[in-house]
C-alpha cells in the first residue's frame, strides 16, 4: 500500500477506496472516451455524512479532488486530469421527500435521472430536464454541469428548477444554499447559482431541493422529414414563432437518420432526409385543437411527410431513436466528440455548412442529432484517436466552429459545460477582466484549485 492508500483508508470504512488498476481503469475518462486520465484512487462514500466526513480529512490529503456522479460528461469533466482521487457518489441513492402539493422534491445527488421521473410519476409530477443520458446520468452531474435536454426549449435547463444545493466545500462544512422554497437561508444572497453549472469547481453536492409541475394532461408527438437544411430551418423558425409553444424542437440530419434506420431503432425514416421530431404538451381539449394546426405549419414549411401521435408506444419509438442516438455514435467509431455550441437559430444553415464542408474536407465523419429549437448545435465528429492526425483534424474543425459560432453572436457550451475539453477556447469569448473576476468565485471557495483542477480554466492548476 502507498501513503495515499493509507491516508485514504484512514478516512473511509474498509471497501470505500479503490486503488487496484483494474479498479481505476473504470474512471479514466467521461464521455469522450479518447481522453484517458488515470486517477490515483476512486473512493465511494456511503452516504451524505460519511461524504462530509471523507472532505474534513482531504484537505490535508493535499492531491486534487474529482466529483463524478455517471461520468456521461461530454466534456473532460469528472476525470482526474492533474491526477488524485475521483469522489464518485453513485451511494448516495435516496428521494426522502416527494411533496406533490408543494410541487419540490429532495433528492440525493447520486440518484439518476430515470429513477427520479419513475418515482415521481405516481405523485402526477415531474421535473423537466430531460438530458438524453437520463438512464445514467446523476442530479449531482446535472446540477453541476446546468444540464439542458429535448425538452428544455419550453420548460428551461436544470437552473430553472434547483430551489436549493446542500453542498459540502473543501474544510468540511455542510451548507444549504436555498431550500424547498427556494429560500436563501443564513446565506443573504442567491449563492445557489454560483453552485448550479460549477462543474466540481466549488463543492461537492449531496443533495438537492428541486421543483416540479404538473405532468402535462396530454402529449403529442410530430415526425416531419425535410429534403435539405433550407426547408428543415425554415420549418424550425416557424415552429419557434408559433402560439402553440411546442415543447421539444429536436433534429437529425440525412448522416443520423441512417445511423439510426441501420440500426434497432429503425422507425422507417426515410434515407437522405433531415428529421425534426415535435412534441406539444399540455391540457388535452387545448392541445388536441393544435395538433392540425401544427401539421399544416410542418407541411407549409416543405414537409410532404408529416406524421402525428399520441400513442405511448409509438412516441416512445420515436424517442428511443432520437435519445439512443448518442450511444450508436459510440458503436460506429472508436472514437468521437461531441461539439455544444449555442448560436442564435438564424446561423443554423450558415455554421451547419461550415462544419460539413470542413469535416468532408478532411475525411473526418460527422452526424448532427441536436436540440434545434434552442439552437444547441451538437456535430458529432467520428474519428480514430490512435490513427495518427486524426484528433489533430477534428481539434482544427472543432476551433473553426467555435470561432464561427462566436462570429455569429452564439457561444461555447449550451448544456455540456466546459471541463478540459473547451477550456481552451474561454479566450474566444471572455477578455482578461471576464476572466479575472469569473476566477473569483472559486478563489472564495477552492482557493488552491484542489477540486477539479485544469477544468474550465486552463490555468486553474492545484499547487500553482
Ligand atoms: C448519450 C449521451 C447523451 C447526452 N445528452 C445530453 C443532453 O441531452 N443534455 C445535456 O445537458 N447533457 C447531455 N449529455 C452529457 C451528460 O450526460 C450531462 O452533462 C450530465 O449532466 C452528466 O451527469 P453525470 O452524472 O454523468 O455527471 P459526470 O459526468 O460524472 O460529471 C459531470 C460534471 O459534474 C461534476 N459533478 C458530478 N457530481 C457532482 C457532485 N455531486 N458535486 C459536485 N460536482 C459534481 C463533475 O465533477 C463534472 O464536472 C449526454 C451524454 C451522453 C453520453
Amino acid at each position: 500500500m502507498n501513503d495515499l492508500d493509507v491516508r485514504l483508508r484512514a478516512l473511509l470504512p474498509r471497501g470505500r477506496v479503490l486503488t487496484s488498476p483494474a479498479q481505476l481503469a473504470a474512471y479514466g475518462a467521461d464521455g469522450l472516451g479518447y481522453k484517458n486520465y488515470r486517477p490515483d484512487a476512486v473512493v465511494l462514500p456511503a452516504d451524505a455524512a460519511e461524504l462530509a466526513a471523507f472532505m474534513r480529512g482531504a484537505k490535508r490529503l493535499a492531491v486534487p479532488l474529482v466529483m463524478r456522479g455517471a461520468g456521461t460528461s461530454l466534456s473532460g469533466g469528472p476525470v482526474a486530469a492533474q491526477g488524485g482521487v475521483i469522489v464518485h457518489t453513485s451511494a448516495l441513492k435516496a428521494v426522502p421527500v416527494i411533496n406533490a402539493h408543494g410541487f419540490w422534491c429532495e433528492v440525493e445527488s447520486g440518484v439518476t435521472l430515470n429513477d427520479l421521473d419513475a418515482i415521481l410519476k405516481p405523485h402526477g409530477v415531474f421535473y423537466p430536464p430531460d438530458p438524453s443520458s437520463g438512464p445514467v446520468c446523476t442530479l449531482g452531474g446535472n446540477v453541476a454541469s446546468n444540464a439542458g435536454g429535448a425538452h428544455c426549449f419550453r420548460y428551461g435547463v436544470t437552473s430553472n428548477y434547483v430551489l436549493g444545493v446542500e453542498a459540502v466545500l473543501l474544510d468540511g462544512s455542510v451548507h444549504r444554499f436555498g431550500g424547498p422554497a427556494g429560500g436563501r437561508g443564513p446565506w443573504r444572497e442567491d449563492w445557489k447559482r454560483f453552485m448550479i453549472g460549477s462543474e466540481g469547481t466549488l463543492a461537492a453536492f449531496t443533495r438537492f431541493w428541486l421543483r416540479l409541475l404538473p405532468l402535462p394532461e396530454k402529449v403529442w408527438t410530430f415526425r416531419a422529414t425535410y429534403p435539405d437544411l433550407t426547408t428543415t430551418e425554415a420549418a424550425i423558425h416557424a415552429l419557434v414563432a408559433d402560439p402553440s409553444y411546442p415543447a421539444a424542437i429536436e433534429m437529425l440530419d440525412p448522416r443520423g437518420v441512417a445511423m439510426v434506420e441501420s440500426s434497432q431503432m429503425a422507425c422507417g425514416l426515410p434515407e437522405g432526409s433531415f428529421l425534426l421530431l415535435v412534441e406539444i404538451d399540455g391540457p388535452a381539449p387545448l392541445v388536441d385543437g393544435r395538433v392540425p394546426h401544427v401539421a399544416e405549419l410542418l407541411r407549409r414549411a416543405g414537409s410532404t411527410d408529416v406524421t402525428f401521435s399520441e400513442e405511448a408506444l409509438i412516441r416512445q419509438k420515436l424517442w428511443k431513436a432520437r435519445k439512443a442516438a448518442g450511444g450508436l455514435l459510440g458503436q460506429l467509431s472508436p472514437s468521437y466528440v461531441v461539439q455544444d455550441a449555442v448560436i442564435p437559430k438564424r446561423a443554423l444553415a450558415e455554421v451547419l455548412r461550415l462544419v460539413y464542408d470542413e469535416a468532408d474536407a478532411a475525411g473526418i465523419r460527422v452526424v448532427n442529432v441536436f436540440h434545434a429549437g434552442d439552437g444547441n448545435l451538437h456535430p458529432n465528429f467520428l474519428f480514430d484517436s490512435r490513427v495518427p492526425g486524426e484528433l489533430e483534424k477534428v481539434e482544427r474543425i472543432s476551433k473553426h466552429l467555435m470561432e464561427r459560432v462566436i462570429a455569429v453572436g452564439g457561444t461555447l457550451s449550451g448544456e455540456h459545460g466546459i471541463g478540459n475539453d473547451k477550456s481552451g477556447y474561454m479566450p474566444l469569448v471572455f477578455g482578461p477582466d471576464s476572466m479575472r473576476l469569473q476566477l473569483a468565485v472559486p478563489a472564495a471557495f477552492n482557493p488552491t484549485h484542489q477540486m477539479n483542477p485544469l477544468k474550465v480554466f486552463d490555468d486553474r492548476r492545484f499547487g500553482s
